[in-house]
């Protein structure tokens, strides 16, 4: 039911400038739970079943990926669900948390004040009164058990790839970035591109989530902030023709929240010569992204 290890597929391109570039295609583990959204949950499923928890709480916002990705995976693996999504209820509800529900979600409301005293215990309480007990996992699901698995993706790539020297994904809690850069080992460096703006503090979330979950901070991995095209699920016609112009040479359609903006960035970051000639890179498709067609040729394994 999942693809992993997810395929990785060299991408010829005449802008790359003597580099190498390959695609790492976790969009393709699973339908409903793609990317580093699965490899985010996973340990955290694990944890939950351990403790014999059979409900899962987490927030986020009424479009988050990681609120839909957890309603799967509780359908998929056998836990309730219950999804704290930020501000007012609007019906119908968009087909995100439309989708949440279908895969058995209950939803409820807070709004943005009190979804700000999301970690206080009273809080946590009262949801414990009207849910029962429950699995935390915290908005974006970004935890050190989350970093830990993407570590792993980390080590399943250089199995893929021996000679990798620099792994780019996007940012947007930034455990995906901690867990890829702590997971390559000290030769290797991780590149990420925040889709947010100002989002000055991520090197700070970045360091803490190393240190939660490695027990020290590492030194191989950036984050590249000019990329956001006007903050989180902004968009821009330059983004849009980038997206359009790829499609056409790729056949790949790329997200516009996450992974255009990656992909924008990386390309430009390749131009400008901050990634070196010579260099092997791997983009991580960390999720849903439309295929327009996939020789298997292509597939590298
Ligand atoms: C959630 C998400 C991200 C952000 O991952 P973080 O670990 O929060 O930085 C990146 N790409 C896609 C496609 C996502 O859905």
């Amino acid at each position: 039911m999942l693809t992993v290890p997810s395929p990785v597929v060299e991408l010829s391109d005449d802008r790359l400038r003597g580099i190498r570039l390959l695609l790492k295609r976790d969009d393709l583990i699973h339908p409903d739970i793609p990317g580093n959204k699965w490899r985010k949950l996973a340990g955290n499923l694990a944890a939950a079943a351990e403790q014999g928890s059979r409900t899962l709480l987490t927030f986020g916002g009424a479009y988050s990926n990681h609120i839909a990705a957890t309603a799967a995976a509780g359908w998929h693996f056998g836990f309730d669900t219950v999804g704290v999504i930020r501000g007012e209820q609007h019906l119908p509800l968009n087909p995100v948390l439309a989708r949440a529900v279908e895969h058995g979600m209950r939803l409820t409301y807070l709004d943005r004040t009190r979804y700000r005293a999301k970690h206080d215990p009273a809080l946590l309480a009262e949801l414990t009164a009207e849910f029962g007990p429950f699995y935390l996992l915290p908005e974006g699901g970004s935890n050190a058990l989350a970093a830990e698995g993407c570590a792993r993706l980390a080590a399943e790539l250089v199995e893929q790839v021996s000679d990798v020297d620099v792994v780019c994904c996007p940012v947007g809690t930034g455990a995906t970035l901690a867990g890829i850069a702590g997971g390559l080992g000290t030769n290797r460096r991780a590149v990420g591109i925040s889709v947010l703006k100002g989002g000055g503090f991520l090197a700070d979330d970045v360091e803490a989530l190393q240190r939660s979950t490695f027990g020290h901070a590492t030194t191989n991995w950036l984050v590249a902030d000019e990329f956001h095209f006007g903050g989180y699920a902004r968009r821009t016609p330059e983004l849009d023709t980038y997206i359009d112009d790829f499609a056409t040479r790729h056949g790949l359609v790329l997200d516009w929240v996450y992974v255009a903006k990656m992909m924008y960035g990386l390309f430009t970051m390749i131009a400008d010569g901050r990634i070196p000639a010579g260099s092997t890179v791997v983009a991580v498709i960390t999720g849903r992204c439309e295929d327009l067609a996939r020789p298997q040729s292509d597939l590298l394994g």
